[in-house]
This record gives C-alpha cells, structure tokens and sequence, in this order.
C-alpha cells in the first residue's frame, strides 16, 4: 500500500488542517489529539511520509528516527509527563485499529490509565 500523501497527518504538516502545536522542529511534529482519550493526549509524527511503525523503522534514516524520538522526548517534557508517568501507544495496521496511515506515537496521561489492552 503506497503513501497516500492526503491524510490528516500530511496535511496537518503541510499547514492545510489546522494542529495545537506542542513542539515542531527539523524530523517532527508534536500536537494535541483533537479527541483526547486521557487529560494529556498528544501526537508525534516524523516529518518524513511513513504509513506505520514498520515503514518508519525500515525506511527512515537514523537521523530521521533519532530526530523523532528526541522530539518525542522534549514533548513528554513540555507536557511535563515525565513526574508521574505516561504511556506511549503506536496504533498499527487493521489490528491495531490504525486510523491515519501517517506514522504516530500517542502520548497519554495525566491520570491513572488502566489495563493496557481490553480483556
Ligand atoms: P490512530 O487510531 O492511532 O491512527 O490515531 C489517530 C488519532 O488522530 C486519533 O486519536 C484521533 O483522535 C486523532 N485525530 C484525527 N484527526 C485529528 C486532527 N485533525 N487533529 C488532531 N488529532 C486528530
């Protein structure tokens, strides 16, 4: 399945669709969920085109994903997620109930979040 460069998320990047920004720099983009799920909710993606996890993590340089996950750091900062802990969920694929086919970690907490997966 090719790219599809009309999503939500490229078009968020490219400054079509409007984000609230946490954090944007040279390999990523760091914004709040527009349908939060936990208190602290957001999204990181690479700035580079990657369908899912695997994609990103085949494809992408190691600058790219160095870049990426460090960012994904200075959000969990800014968020100030870091003191009483948080989860980090990628979504991928028709399993795992992936929505946009634009590579993204979720950000979740501010509370207590419960089992991990449904029973
Ligand atoms: P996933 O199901 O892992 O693909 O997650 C996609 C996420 O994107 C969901 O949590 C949505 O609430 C979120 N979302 C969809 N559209 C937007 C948008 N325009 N701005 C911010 N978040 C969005």
């Amino acid at each position: 399945m090719p790219y599809d460069p009309n999503n939500i998320f490229a078009k968020i990047l490219r400054g079509e669709i409007p984000c609230t920004k946490i954090l944007e720099d040279e390999f990523s983009l760091a914004f709040h969920d527009a349908y939060p799920k936990a208190p602290v909710h957001a999204l990181v993606i690479p700035k580079g085109a990657y369908i899912n996890a695997q994609d990103f993590h085949q494809n992408a340089s190691p600058e790219e994903i160095v870049g990426f996950y460090r960012g994904a750091s200075k959000a969990v900062d800014l968020l100030g997620l870091d003191k009483d802990g948080y989860r980090i969920i990628s979504n991928s694929g028709i399993n795992g109930g992936q929505e946009v086919p634009h590579y993204h970690i979720h950000l979740l907490g501010g509370k207590k979040l419960g089992p991990m997966v449904e029973k």
